[in-house]
């Protein structure tokens, strides 16, 4: 869709990254690393400032202890934190529990590792999005090694409840069972929800990789970096296969944005930041012919254009790209099997002159 939207000359509200920059004083710290002379290798697990503050941060807003020395690894973006947890827990016939509308790396890394996937559909009600627990259960089989939670979720904006994970805890207690956690949106939730960390509950995180990302939470997708987060024995096996798959990750990038975090400001204020702008966008959408669906965290928005067309989700995402000016994701494309439910995905991380000649296009439909 973005090459469709580069060839059409459209809004490109479908792939999903700002189109803004990063704050000045990131790039300074970064920059200032470089000019520093920080440009060699570093520790294979990350510089320990970094993996220090991961961890002050994690245990201020989620009240559990990481210990950076052997608890947190630094890692070359989320894609590989998820590649890297998966290789390491995965082995030849496990099964790997994936909920649907699923992130496109989960089923490659597992298929990698020797892993089979299986899959379970989030359903779909007058709230939006929601995970079926029974089913989750119901899929959970002597040979399930691994079950893969994404909240904030991508594509459908929707976001685990206490209740939620209480019954997550429910299906794994008294199994071998490990969580894999992708919590790359962990700083966009909206309207007062809390984002629950499985790094809150205690008896979860004994289990768990917890994968996040600097490029979503401070607006550098292009500079890869993020971290895993996981209990002593899990983070060691993490590392073997770390040490082999990427070693180390960039410096000064590591540098700058361990200096960066030291004030938590632009990672408190990004769910401010970011339902500002969904709101404007649903705001702008109201009084369309699209149907939308709930948004709680990510920045993402998705909507049901069945009152417009009965296309494929994949003809509709072309159509609005080629016809309307206006590049949106089919979510058909995040599911194992393409299913059709008539929803394609908006992201919304984009200067508000962007979406306002997005919305001007989208209100002509
Ligand atoms: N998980 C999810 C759910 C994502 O949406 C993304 C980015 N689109 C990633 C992981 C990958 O993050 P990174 O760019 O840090 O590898």
């Amino acid at each position: 869709m973005s090459a469709l939207a580069i060839e059409k000359n459209a809004v490109n509200l479908g792939q999903g990254f700002p189109d803004f920059n990063c704050d000045p004083a990131l790039v300074g710290a970064v920059s200032e690393a470089m000019k520093n002379g920080l440009n060699q290798y570093p520790p294979m697990v990350g510089i320990p400032s970094l993996r220090s503050a991961i961890a002050e941060k994690i245990k201020k807003l989620h009240g559990h202890s990481y210990d950076p020395a052997t608890e947190i690894t630094v890692t070359a973006g989320a894609t590989q934190g998820l590649l890297t947890a998966i290789m390491c827990a995965v082995h030849t016939g496990d099964e790997v529990i994936v909920i649907e509308p699923a992130y496109d790396s989960y089923v490659p890394a597992i298929e990698l590792a020797g892993g089979k996937p299986v899959f379970v559909q989030m359903t779909l009600g007058a709230n939006g999005y929601a995970v079926p627990w029974d089913n989750v259960a119901a899929a959970v089989s002597p040979r399930t090694r691994l079950i893969m939670i994404n909240s904030p979720h991508n594509p459908t904006g929707s976001v685990l409840s206490a209740t939620d994970i209480a019954a997550l805890a429910d299906i794994v207690r008294d199994t071998d069972i490990l969580i894999l956690s992708d919590e790359v949106y962990e700083h966009m939730v909206y309207d007062g929800l809390t984002h629950e960390s499985i790094s809150r509950h205690p008896e979860l995180a004994a289990r768990a990789f917890i994968v996040s990302s600097f490029g979503k939470t401070y607006h550098v997708t292009g500079w890869k970096i993020g971290f895993v987060a996981a209990p002593v024995a899990l983070s060691a096996e993490f590392r073997k296969v770390h040490q082999f798959n990427v070693f180390t990750v960039n410096t000064p990038v590591q540098y700058g944005i361990a200096q960066y975090m030291q004030n938590p400001a632009p990672y408190l204020e990004l769910s401010a930041f970011y339902q500002r702008k969904r709101d404007l966008f649903r705001t702008g959408l109201q009084d369309s012919r699209f149907k939308l669906l709930p948004s709680d965290g990510t920045y993402f928005q998705c909507v049901d254009y069945s009152a417009i067309s009965s296309t494929s989700e994949v003809e509709f995402a072309s159509w609005l790209t080629s016809e309307i000016g206006v590049a949106a994701i089919p979510v058909s494309a995040f599911y194992s099997t393409p299913r059709q439910s008539g929803i394609v995905r908006f992201c919304f991380a984009k200067q508000d002159e962007t979406l306002h000649k997005a919305l001007q296009r989208l209100k002509t439909i």
